[in-house]
């Protein structure tokens, strides 16, 4: 029996477990991959990240190079890989958790290794598992090719021929540029993009987020819901010279 169970070992799983090691916490990680870092490794190879290093370091461990530089995924998974050997943490890999139920006071967790118990369970288990693929991707011809992206990897995997992409978040956005580079590439988007610089006088723009506070403003806010209501916007002007 455990005293808690922390369900992912991505970056909000592992910053748990930094504070749950600190405090001898008798507890275990479970997850589902067959190693650290799985979520960023399966992601297409051109990946570089919108945040720079500093905010993506987690508690106790700097993520080495330019602070205000943007690392490549690669460096994310070296990092995350590191931060576990670092702090020792426990994690059972290969482990995917199909079901839990809460009991007098106690958590059964079924798993595809098996049941394990505790008092208390962390989901930690990210927003992004589930690729939502949009129904009208059935009606397209079966001669077109067609890839989520997050089975994209590079432009390698694509037939010959131009190429559309459709959805303007920032992988969107990312997978666009690369694309236009070597063929014809049309951009599918449901509404106007808002762009922000990556970089303003050499700090990245997180961080002048952070120094004004707009990394933290409450969801529940009017200011937190106009930030939402917004919606994602895209980071660098790259895909606006590519357009
Ligand atoms: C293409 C792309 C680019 C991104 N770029 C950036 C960026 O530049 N900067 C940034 O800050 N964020 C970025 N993000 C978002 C970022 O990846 C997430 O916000 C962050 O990784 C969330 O961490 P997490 O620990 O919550 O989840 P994850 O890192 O997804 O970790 C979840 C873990 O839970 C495990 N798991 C899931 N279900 C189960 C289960 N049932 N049983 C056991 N284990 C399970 C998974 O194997 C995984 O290891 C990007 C996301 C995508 C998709």
């Amino acid at each position: 029996m455990y005293d808690t169970i922390v369900i992912g070992a991505g970056q909000a799983g592992l910053a748990t477990a930094f504070y749950l090691k600190k405090i001898k916490h008798n507890f275990l990680i479970l997850d589902k991959g067959k190693e650290v870092g799985e979520s960023w490794k399966n992601r297409y190879d051109s990946l570089v990240l919108f945040t720079p290093r500093m905010y993506n370091a987690l508690p106790g461990l700097t993520l080495e190079g330019e602070s205000h530089g943007f690392p490549t995924k690669d460096e994310v998974v070296k990092y995350l890989k590191q931060y576990v050997k670092e702090f020792e943490l426990p994690i059972q890999f290969l482990t995917e958790v199909v079901k839990m139920h809460h009991q007098e006071g106690i958590f059964t967790v079924e798993t595809n290794q098996g049941i394990f118990q505790s008092k208390q369970v962390i989901i930690a288990s990210g927003a992004f598992q589930s690729p939502r693929i949009p129904s009208f991707a059935s009606n397209i011809s079966k001669d077109v090719y067609q890839i989520h992206s997050t089975q994209y990897k590079n432009p390698s995997q694509l037939k010959e021929g131009n190429v559309l992409v459709v959805g303007g978040g920032n992988s969107g956005a990312q997978i666009a540029v690369e694309l236009s580079k070597e063929r014809e590439t049309l951009f599918a988007i449901s509404k106007k993009i808002t762009y922000l610089p990556l970089v303003i006088k050499k700090k990245s723009i997180f961080w002048w987020f952070d120094k004004f506070g707009i990394l933290k403003v409450n969801s529940n806010s009017f200011f937190g819901k106009a930030i939402q209501k917004k919606g994602d916007p895209i980071f660098g002007y790259e895909l606006k010279e590519a357009l």
